[in-house]
């Protein structure tokens, strides 16, 4: 959803180039590109693939012996039936000898007969990358690992169901990590935290936490309620016992908890009970809902400290709870804001 998200969030930013200033249209791209170098890319399968400097890359190929850097850095082919993983049975994956980036998993792996690893789908599709490749005579789709850039292989369309595809791999490209093994972490997922924040009408809050640098994905949703698979009508009629909530997913070596809580506050009014401005109802409550122990001490000591320096008039009313089942909104929620484009009332957080 994360990608499907970004693609909307780029496709709109084009929609908004026509007819605008030739500088208007430079600065807006400087400014994305900008935050594009800050916020790394996930893939979905919550690994970082922003893709590496030539500087960040040096190093790592400096590593390779002649052999694999042949292959990797300048499109090699290893002779046929030579590859030390092409009878590899065992259970695992394949990183990028390179980087180490998961790119293909043991169970999509089948003998096609053609004397060269092969697997019938990649471990994550975002992890690899093709290029038409028409050397040697030959059309060919190149695959090449979409952190590194480092050359793999082929994709052909003779593979097996369910995807009918055949990525013919070097072995010299991959390094096998058998099932269990201690792995680098070059090859880890990066691990995401989770935090729930209820701060009034959904849309506004998913708004402003998705553009937080390290927040990998903000979705509207509903929770603490008692019945299950709530509708957003259900929810509307006060009665369901639900918040409005987001979910947010963020990478904490990028944005720590605390700084999620502070922005929070700078979003919403605290101190209005069961209402936010217009929308009235316990739906629209201020809370906190956490999924840990040190969340809950992060956002009851800030509350504390918010209410020491008399930073409102009126008493903080927000709830602070361990978090119940979160239940996603339905799609016509999510994005609500970028995709509309309408007016959102929400204070910006990230502005100083
Ligand atoms: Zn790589």
């Amino acid at each position: 959803m994360f990608f499907e998200r970004n693609r909307r969030r780029l496709d709109a930013s084009f929609r908004t180039i026509d007819g605008m200033p030739f500088i208007a249209v430079i600065l807006i791209l400087i400014t994305c590109i900008g935050s594009e170098t800050e916020m790394p890319t996930y893939s979905r399968s919550g690994h970082i693939i922003t893709p590496l400097s030539e500087e960040e890359k040096k190093p790592l190929v400096a590593k390779l012996d002649a052999e694999t850097k042949r292959i990797t850095q300048r499109s090699g082919t290893e002779r046929p039936f030579c590859g030390t993983l092409l009878d590899n049975k065992k259970d695992g994956f394949y990183a990028c000898v390179v980087c180490g980036l998961p790119l293909f998993a043991s169970e999509h792996k089948f003998n096609s007969g053609t004397g060269w690893p092969s697997f019938f789908s990649p471990y994550d599709p975002e992890h690899v990358t093709t290029e038409s490749d028409e050397s040697h005579g030959m059309v060919r789709t190149e695959i090449l690992c979409t952190r590194c850039d480092a050359h793999l292989g082929h994709v052909f369309d003779d593979g097996p169901k369910p995807t009918g595809k055949r990525f013919c791999l070097n072995s010299a490209s991959l390094h096998f990590y058998e099932e269990g093994e201690e792995l680098p972490d070059a090859s880890k997922p990066a691990e995401l935290e989770t935090a729930y924040f209820a701060g009034g009408c959904f849309w506004g809050i998913e708004h402003y936490f998705q553009k937080g640098n390290g927040v990998v994905n903000a979705v509207s949703g509903y929770m603490q309620g008692d019945s299950e698979d709530p509708t957003y009508k259900d929810v509307c009629s006060g009665t369901s016992g639900h918040a409005e909530v987001v979910m947010v997913q963020f990478d904490p070596n990028i944005i720590s908890y605390p700084e999620l809580v502070e922005a929070f506050f700078k979003m919403h009014d605290p101190t209005q009970l069961n209402r936010q401005g217009p929308d009235i109802g316990s739906q629209y409550r201020s809370g906190i809902f956490t999924t840990s122990q040190s969340q809950f001490d992060v956002a009851k000591t800030y509350i504390e400290k918010l209410t020491a320096e008399k930073q409102y008039d009126k008493p903080i009313v927000t709830e602070v709870e361990p978090a119940k089942k979160f239940h996603p909104a339905e799609e016509g929620h999510q994005d609500y804001i970028e995709r509309t484009g309408r007016a959102c009332h929400v204070t910006d957080p990230w502005k100083n």
